[in-house]
């Protein structure tokens, strides 16, 4: 249905403006044979993989519908598309593309020096820039030696990618474990995720599994890995506007440039660029393992390889003392939803409603992968159109709306094709002065 506003990807996409997942590949004639695989009828390596590629985009939807990014995301468009026609329609646009814009930005900043691939790297450096149309952003370079390799952004794509990435391959790595004719296959797998980090053509899926790659490979197992990286983007997606400006002032001191550095943790005290903190937690666990004593390492350690989700708020709540309060998470998801019109041109407000009323607290601190049979699911959609059931369903009518209503998702689409993909920000070189008349000595 829609072409545009979706997740990348062959196998399947997320539409982030309709909400629908489709499975590319299927159709009606497989009706059967997904009743067999969901039914856990059939167990054998092709369902493993099928599994995984719904896990991948599932994931997408349960981002978009149960994080506080999602009802961001989400509650904006809905303020955009209800002021159409309206005086401040330009205004609520903008502000549908701050959001946007970091999903977009890859595509306009990536960078690869001719010849080269990103399989030969040696290091990963970063380094922070103001982009004159993205404003403060973290821009990952990988060299090989001394030279360069290429250049990606650190993007909400990447951020969205990671996460997704990580729950396929936890489906396939504890499917193929359970299956039939899995042992093989287990070990094609790694192999496979090797390929994939080191893959010229999907550094958007790969940039942030790098990042923890390269730091942790010698603390977690691979499952351990995903499922760090699973827990780490849920927690940068859903920690409250109020957390994030806390962690933002605690790294607004710790950057080289303080002056860029300074504006990208303004834009982190409005809800933006939550992609930064995957990125800084990371690299600041990493650092902390590195100078705390060995009694505090191995109780960080434990908890990072065996509850990963209560790691990362133990961490910054015990370790670094920056207030970690899931009551107040809920309480801003639950203001995007209320926020969102009753009766208005989109049914998003009952269908993403019903989404987080299932699945939600579970998500807070589990890998969808782990309790895959224990979360609900609207019908996703094959190829042809097709709708099928992949697990406990969510009831409703919104796949059948978006059949009917297919006009709404094209106006937006053009819309945002009218426009410049760009994201407004505060004028360069003022975050010092931001973070200085709220009490900081930088
Ligand atoms: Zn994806």
């Amino acid at each position: 249905m829609t072409s545009i506003l979706k997740t990348p990807g062959e196998a399947g996409n997320l539409s982030f403006i309709s909400g629908v997942v489709k499975i590319n590949g299927y159709a009606l004639r497989d009706y059967q044979y997904f009743c067999d695989v969901f039914s856990g009828k059939i167990v054998d390596s092709s369902a493993v993989k099928l599994k995984s590629i719904v896990v991948h985009e599932l994931t997408h939807l349960m981002d978009l519908a149960t994080t506080n990014w999602g009802v961001e995301y989400t509650l904006r468009k809905v303020n955009m598309y209800e002021s159409r026609g309206l005086e401040d329609f330009r205004s609520k646009f903008e502000v549908f593309m701050l959001n946007q814009s970091e999903i977009v930005s890859h595509n306009y900043v990536s960078s690869r020096v001719a010849g080269r691939s990103v399989k030969d790297y040696t290091t990963l450096k970063h380094g922070l820039t103001n982009h004159e149309d993205y404003g403060p952003i973290i821009v990952i370079i990988y060299y090989c030696g001394s030279e360069e390799i290429c250049r990606v952004p650190l993007s909400m794509l990447s951020l969205l990618e990671a996460h997704a990435t990580a729950e396929e391959y936890l489906a396939k790595s504890t499917g193929f474990g359970n299956s039939e004719d899995g042992f093989i296959s287990l070990r094609l797998m790694k192999t496979e995720y090797s390929e994939l980090i080191n893959d010229d053509s999907s550094l958007e899926y790969s940039l942030l599994l790098n990042i923890v790659n390269t730091h942790f490979k010698e603390l977690f197992e691979f499952e351990e890995e995903l499922r760090f990286i699973s827990a780490l983007s849920r927690f940068s997606l859903d920690v409250s506007g109020f957390s994030l400006s806390g962690i933002s002032k605690y790294y607004v001191k710790r950057f080289q440039n303080r002056e860029v550095g300074a504006d990208l943790c303004m834009d982190m005290c409005r809800g933006m660029s939550r992609q930064v903190i995957f990125f800084l937690t990371t690299l600041h666990i990493y650092e902390y393992l590195d100078v705390c004593s060995d009694v505090e390492s191995n109780i960080l350690k434990n908890l990072l390889k065996s509850e990963p989700f209560k790691a990362i708020v133990y961490f910054y709540e015990v370790i670094l003392g920056i207030s970690q309060d899931q009551g107040l998470n809920d309480y801003e998801f639950s203001l995007g939803l209320k926020f969102m019109p009753d009766h208005g041109a989109l049914p998003d407000k009952k269908f993403f409603t019903s989404i987080a009323n299932k699945n939600r607290v579970i998500l807070n601190d589990n890998c969808l992968s782990d309790i895959y049979d224990e979360l609900h699911y609207p019908r996703i959609t094959l190829e042809d159109g097709t709708e099928v059931e992949v697990g406990r369903v969510i009831e409703g009518e919104h796949n059948q709306f978006v059949v009917d209503n297919k006009y709404i998702y094209t106006e937006i689409e053009k819309i945002y094709m009218s426009s410049r993909h760009v994201k407004f920000y505060p004028v360069p070189g003022t975050g010092l002065e931001f973070f200085k008349k709220n009490g900081l000595s930088l």
